[in-house]
């Protein structure tokens, strides 16, 4: 800081107190204009950089800068610390702002409408507003009960962002934020740090010994369960937020009533402050996220990070070789956070968090690399670093000048590490699916069963679910027969429209209380994107129909979550459309695709369709993705249904896809080539006699 000296003020005998207040009202107002032009100059700067390629942020600078501020403090008799956390605090401060001015958040004067967690004055209310002002923007704040309905007002454009807390430096990871990350496809945009500074307050300035009941949210009462261990005499009482708490004291009046909360919250509740800093943990931080509903790309010069989900493969040391594919191929990794699955007990799905901007391409194309050795990938977003406030941050050490520690070795200083996958060749029309970028077979998991490998799956049951007597018989009959999965579609693509075309909603709850009560995972069909999650929500495997192969906001919208997908043969389609239709799903994250053959259009009649089996081995060869066979289809006669299935298997399929039903005379669709259960029942006897398939292409 410069030395003015034209604001000091003179000493007067008197020196009266109130005097002295009013120097110092003064002197804050000056600080405020100082910063308030520092700012300006910041905002000017940012202009001028956003023509030129380099970082938003220059380290040397900064460095520079405050060694400099650190001895002008000394020399004017001021501690060096102070000046320095204050500077850096207004340096980070700046930096958000540069951020903002180069990737267009600020939103032409408008209010940004905020939709937050809780009451007026929670700390979600704090951080939303702490990250608006970052950005010099007005907020219209609206707080709602639970994290979902925030994140609803959201997605039904009733909010501009939406700010939930993630994780607490005490309490740890906010479960149900992750559960919102994972199931909405909202967008991380930003993110803020806040300090959790409990203050006990009351209605009026009372002794400690006269209060008899505490209220605030169980997790604060815990985090400050040491100093209410010193007031016997009152009794904690559970509220739902921190800030309802307050505003709860301050309508009692009650004198004997207290609450814990943020001293924000207090002041805006009138209410008198009676201890700072209760918390047992003195340094108790919550990280805020900001959610938008479209991603905003930052411009590559801004420091970022990158949030993901990955689920890895079932196979020994999957974790490992993902972490080798972002340490080899340049991402590093500030965040590993794991999470149960939901639905699948004792399978984990980990939240990461990178240092990079997906809009840098060596960043992108790293990703696509961790892409194809992951399960399942979701990219929540790429946004700027909150730089942590001073007092979270390790106390700064000089810095030698010889070394640099923050430097990153160039890539040509770095030997490629063996493990390092060649990139698969960029001209092709698919990528991910290929056997060039991964020379196993995946193994795809629907419910219990592993689909692929060397394994054989059967799946079974009718073509379409009709009543829950028809849906149990056939559950039961292909259960006994030795099936895996139980299938039945609920949506029917029909050829005209007034077949029967499904029951809907209502067929999938049969068809899933079928599958529970024989212990079997279930397939059914989803016709539209729309249809994609909540389906998901109870069947275990997706199917994509025939028809639909080449529905690309369908295939995009299956990418996008974490369930398998099983991909049937378009009837008119070559394999590499084919495979270049399961690419679309790969591409978005979802590497948990099934391949199903299930006939093509030929000039042939004699049969529904031509079972391409020689599809079989040519997939086999091409992708390492799990390939099954539906002869029902692929024949449309019930007598070739057996046959066809052997010779699917000795083609080197990984299952097959049967129609079974309890009574095909009187089925509501496919009866002419639905097995009974006794004839599904030799099908699989048969199998057998028939070697399974080998593993690799
Ligand atoms: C089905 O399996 O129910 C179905 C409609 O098959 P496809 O899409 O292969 O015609
Ligand atoms: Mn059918």
């Amino acid at each position: 800081m410069t030395q003015h000296t034209e604001g000091q003020e003179p000493e007067t005998s008197a020196d009266r107190l109130d005097d002295l207040r009013s120097a110092i009202d003064r002197t804050d107002r000056e600080l405020v204009d100082v910063l308030a032009r520092r700012l300006a100059l910041v905002d000017r700067v940012a202009g001028a950089k956003s023509a030129g390629p380099e970082s938003i942020r220059d380290r040397d600078r900064e460095d520079e800068l405050l060694a400099r501020a650190e001895s002008q403090a000394r020399e004017a008799g001021v501690s060096a610390v102070l000046v320095r956390n204050v500077l850096e605090d207004v340096i980070a401060h700046g930096l958000l702002r540069q951020a903002a001015h180069v990737s267009g958040l600020e939103r032409g004067g408008a209010a940004v409408r905020v939709a937050f967690q809780g009451a007026p004055w929670a700390y979600s209310h704090i951080a939303a507003q702490a990250y608006l002002a970052g950005r010099g923007l007005e907020g219209e704040y609206e707080g709602h009960r639970t994290f979902a309905q925030a994140a609803a007002a959201l997605r039904a454009g009733d909010a501009d962002l939406a700010v939930l807390p993630i994780e607490n430096t005490t309490a740890g990871s906010i479960n149900q934020v992750y559960n919102l990350l994972r199931t909405e496809e909202l967008h991380i945009i930003g993110e803020e740090v806040v300090r959790v500074d409990h203050c006990l307050a009351a209605p009026a300035e009372v002794p400690l010994s006269s209060l008899r009941r505490v209220l605030s949210h169980p997790q604060a009462l815990e985090q400050c369960a040491g100093f209410l261990a010193t007031l016997p005499q009152a009794e904690p009482v559970t509220w739902f937020d921190t800030a309802e708490a307050m505003a709860a004291v301050a309508t009692s009046g009650d004198r004997t009533m207290a609450a814990i909360g943020s001293r924000t919250a207090a002041e805006a509740h009138g209410l008198a402050i009676l201890r700072r800093g209760i918390a047992d943990q003195e340094q108790n931080w919550t990280r805020f996220i900001v959610l938008a509903r479209d991603p905003v790309r930052f411009d590559p010069r801004v420091p970022c990070k990158t949030s993901l989900i990955l689920v890895t493969r079932h196979e020994p040391g999957a974790l490992l070789r993902c972490l080798s594919v972002m340490s080899n191929n340049g991402l590093q990794l500030t965040k590993l956070e794991s999470r149960p699955r939901p639905g699948r007990p004792w399978e984990y799905m980990f939240f990461i968090d990178v240092e990079g901007n997906v809009a840098d391409e060596a960043v992108a194309a790293a990703l696509d690399l961790l892409k194809s050795e992951a399960l399942y990938l979701k990219l929540l977003g790429s946004y700027p670093v909150k730089a942590e406030p001073a007092a979270a941050r390790a106390p700064s050490v000089a810095r030698p000048a010889a070394v640099e520690v923050d430097r990153q070795p160039d890539a040509a200083e770095t030997a490629p590490a063996a493990s390092a996958r060649p990139a698969p060749p960029a001209s092709s029309v698919y990528r991910l699916v290929s056997r060039a970028s991964r020379a196993e077979d995946t193994i795809v998991r629907v419910g219990n069963v592993l689909v692929g490998g060397t394994g054989f799956t059967l799946i079974a049951g009718p073509c379409a679910v009709e009543t829950r007597e028809q849906i149990e018989e056939a559950a039961h009959a292909v259960r006994e027969h030795g099936a895996h999965v139980l299938r039945g579609g609920v949506f029917k693509p029909r050829t005209s429209p007034y077949s029967f075309q499904g029951l809907g909603f209502a067929g999938l709850e049969l068809l899933v209380a079928a599958g529970r009560a024989v212990g079997l995972p279930v397939v059914t069909e989803v016709l539209s994107p729309e249809q994609v999650r909540p389906v998901a929500q109870s069947a275990d495997l997706l199917q994509v129909g025939a028809r639909n192969m080449q529905n690309f906001e369908l295939l995009r919208e299956l990418g996008r979550i974490d369930r398998p997908v099983l991909l049937k043969r378009g009837p008119s389609s070559t394999i590499d459309e084919w495979l270049a239709a399961a690419e679309y799903i790969l591409a978005q994250g979802n590497g948990q695709v099934i391949l199903c053959e299930r006939g093509i259009r030929t000039f042939e009649n004699a049969t529904r369709s031509t079972l391409d089996l020689s599809a079989v081995p040519v997939l086999r060869e091409r992708t390492h993705l799990p390939v099954i066979v539906d002869p029902s289809h692929g024949t449309g006669r019930r007598a070739l249904v057996a046959p066809m299935a052997w010779a699917a298997r000795a083609a080197g399929a990984h299952g097959l896809i049967v129609e079974v039903h309890p009574d095909p005379a009187h089925a509501l669709s496919d009866g002419d080539q639905s097995l009974t259960p006794a004839g599904f029942g030799e099908l699989v006897r048969g199998l057998a006699r028939v070697p399974g398939p080998a593993a690799g292409g």
